[in-house]
């Protein structure tokens, strides 16, 4: 599947990582993890952290998937509100995620601080809209519920948000516990530190194209007929999984972002901070370390590439008139954009662990707008899984509650 088109920025700002290095002997390692975008990355590093021996494979350039298109904000709120989430997977779940979502930005914030990776990540406020009057009535049920469970958010009404953000708007929620980074120069930045640190192997342009569970193990055949025996397999292959998966999980959709021209600071918005609505699909903006203005939405179910990339072009005005309604006084000019495709579950909440039966076959699948997030929360799932430490998220996360959600 082509995962995105048009020109994600992040590939144009950054110096490409330009590595090839396709397997060409038969490999033996501890843990085969296929995919280096976010979510390999993150896993890699997290076992690499605990002395696990691994590999990660990818069929593309390294961390040229989704993690390459992806807008990179980073916000402890789920695509479904806590007060939802509650009726779909009970208030302990629902909570434990919220929760275990929050703590993941810091982890993230830690990653970085202690291999000295520096992908722009930046503490930025979020403020979440109202976007009608249902919006409104969500707003004040989600305070109450997200306040009762001591999770940061304060009410903002219309005249708060006026004063504080410009924004003319019925109400929104705010917190200050977000951030937003670069996704490339973060799944790269991670890849390249542990190579040279602790002798991670990594492997592009490499696609595992079949697998084999062995009673020790599994058996990865890649597309040049080249074996890889492990111990354990780990599948952070993004919205591509569904080749590893016994049955379909998520729901794809189509998304589509734009970049401005850099502006002056000065024209920038209060705090900077992430923005996005109560609609569905839901608008969101942020700012870039240069300056610039990035929004995206407008999200639709995927069918195919084609279809997809036609609606680029509608999409773009669609999303210029839905900044300018935000703030008119702003002016944005489109420098770049690019569509990719992403996924969605029932209940909000990513696929992680062990397919039922499947021992030593773990899934990092981080679906959902905040997938940057889960991968953090998944890695660390992993990792405990494999050094044998009970993780109480598993439950909340793994594939056990896939038929009742
Ligand atoms: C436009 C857009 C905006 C987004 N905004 C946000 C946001 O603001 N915040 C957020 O948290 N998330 C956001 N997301 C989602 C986020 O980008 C994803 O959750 C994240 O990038 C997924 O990372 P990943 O490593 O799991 O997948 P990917 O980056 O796609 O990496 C998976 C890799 O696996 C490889 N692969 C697949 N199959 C095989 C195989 N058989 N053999 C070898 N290699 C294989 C692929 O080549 C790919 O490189 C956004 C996504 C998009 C498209």
């Amino acid at each position: 599947m082509d995962l995105h088109s048009g020109l994600p920025y992040w590939l144009i700002k950054n110096p490409l990582f330009n590595f090839h290095n396709p397997l060409k002997e038969p490999l033996t390692v501890d843990v085969a993890i296929i995919g280096s975008g976010i979510t390999g990355a993150l896993v890699a590093h997290e076992l690499c952290a605990a002395g696990i021996p691994c590999a990660v494979f990818d069929k593309r350039t390294v961390a040229t998937g989704s993690t390459a298109a992806s807008t990179a904000q980073l916000q402890y709120e789920i695509d479904v509100p806590l007060s939802d989430m509650i009726g779909k997977v009970g208030e302990e779940n629902a909570v434990c995620a919220y929760q275990a979502s929050l703590q993941s930005i810091t982890d993230l914030e830690q990653v970085f601080e202690s291999t000295a990776v520096r992908p722009n990540f930046r503490r930025v406020s979020s403020v979440l809209l109202a976007s009608n009057r249902h919006g409104f009535r969500l707003l004040e049920r989600e305070y109450e519920v997200r306040k009762r469970h001591g999770l940061p958010v304060s009410f903002l009404d219309a005249d708060a948000l006026f004063a504080t953000h410009r924004i003319a708007a019925p109400a929104a929620l705010k917190n200050k516990a977000a951030a937003q980074m670069d996704g490339y120069l973060a799944a790269t930045g991670l890849l390249k530190y542990h190579m040279k640190k602790s002798d991670l192997k990594l492997f592009s342009h490499t696609e595992i194209s079949s697998y084999q569970e062995k009673r020790a193990g599994y058996e990865l055949l890649t597309s040049d007929g080249i074996l890889i025996r492990c111990k354990h397999v780990v599948i952070a292959a993004g919205f591509e999984a569904g080749q590893f998966l016994p049955k379909q999980v998520m729901r794809l959709e189509s998304t589509y972002a734009l970049i401005s021209q850099p502006v002056d600071p000065a024209e920038l918005w209060p705090e900077r901070s992430l923005i996005w609505e109560t609609a569905t699909p839901y608008f969101y903006m942020r700012t870039t370390s240069d300056n610039r203005m990035m929004i995206g939405g407008e999200d639709v179910p995927f069918r195919n590439p084609e279809a997809r990339d036609r609606l680029l072009r509608w999409k773009i005005k669609r999303l210029e008139r839905k900044f300018n309604k935000v703030y008119p006084d702003i002016p944005f000019v489109v420098d770049m954009a690019w569509c990719g495709t992403f996924s969605s579950t029932r209940d909000g909440l990513p696929f992680i662990g062990l397919w039922p039966g499947r021992k030593r076959m773990h899934f990092a699948l981080g679906y959902g707008g905040n997938g940057i997030t889960f991968s953090m929360i998944a890695a660390q799932l992993i990792k405990n899984k494999l050094l044998g430490v009970k993780d109480e998220r598993e439950k909340v996360f793994g594939f056990s509650r896939m038929d009742s959600v």
